[in-house]
């Protein structure tokens, strides 16, 4: 494991966990990838197979039972609880499937908080948490509260809240799960626009279909990484003869 790949933005090196119980549970087993900068990730498996667990310590939410997580090199397991909590805020932007926003607080406050841990005035949070709520196509819903905006504004403002630190990676967990299909394909339209844009994301899914349209799948299957396939992208604007 080299550690100074200076591209990759999320390393793991033979990552398990395993629940303590009577009858202990391996979640994941040695899963090792690198995630580089920019890229586009699906990781799919079905239900029970590790996604979650998967997300919870690629996240640092949770810590393995063996292996490395290193977040931009830096190895998650040498972090205090403290620390990580640091890294969390400014280096990862979290998507759930079900959305986690303040009910009592508007769509332009809800993504001003995802900037309270760097420590932003109030002036340039709202000025960022305009800006980021425009960028996903919400610049006419600000002063809206999350009970007058649909599913899928919702999961807009949980997007923009996600992106407004400009994090080096955003954690997807089944972020079009709570959405009809209609909805659920415009927030994929977005995150792969956001993504074409610069920004790395992980997306967990159980939707097969859905994970095929990405360029990147990481297949889990009790909880282990029994695929990582990266589509060849199509040569563009090359003419077959
Ligand atoms: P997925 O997200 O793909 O549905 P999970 O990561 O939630 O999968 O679960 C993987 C396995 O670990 C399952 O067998 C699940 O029952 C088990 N598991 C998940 N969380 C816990 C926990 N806190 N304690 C014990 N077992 C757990």
């Amino acid at each position: 494991m080299t550690g100074t790949d200076d591209t990759a933005v999320l390393q793991l090196d033979k990552v398990s966990k395993v629940y303590p119980g009577t009858v202990p549970v391996t979640a994941l087993e040695e899963a090792s990838f690198t995630v580089h900068r920019g890229d586009l990730v699906a990781i799919v498996g079905p239900s029970g197979s590790g996604k979650s667990t998967l997300l919870q310590v690629m996240g640092t939410l949770d810590r393995p039972t063996s292996g490395t997580v290193r977040i931009l090199g830096d190895d998650a397991a040498a972090m205090s609880d403290r620390a990580l909590a640091g890294l969390r805020a400014e280096r990862i932007g979290f998507v759930f499937q079900q959305f986690f926003l303040a009910d009592h607080a508007t769509a332009v406050e809800n993504v001003a908080d995802g900037l309270l841990y760097a420590g932003v005035r109030h002036r340039q949070r709202m000025a960022a948490a305009t800006a980021a709520l425009e960028r996903v196509g919400l610049g006419h819903r600000l002063d809206h509260r999350p009970s007058q905006l649909s599913g899928g504004e919702r999961q807009r403002v949980a997007i923009a809240r996600a992106l407004v630190g400009d994090p080096a990676i955003v954690l997807a967990d089944e972020p079009t799960g709570n959405l009809d299909s209609v909805s659920g394909a415009a927030v994929y339209e977005l995150l792969t626009e956001l993504n074409a844009d610069g920004a790395t994301i992980i997306m967990i899914t159980h939707d097969r279909e859905l994970a095929a349209r990405l360029p990147r799948r990481i297949e889990v299957l009790d909880g282990r990484i029994v695929a990582d396939v990266t589509e060849q992208p199509l040569l563009a604007g090359r003419q077959l003869p």
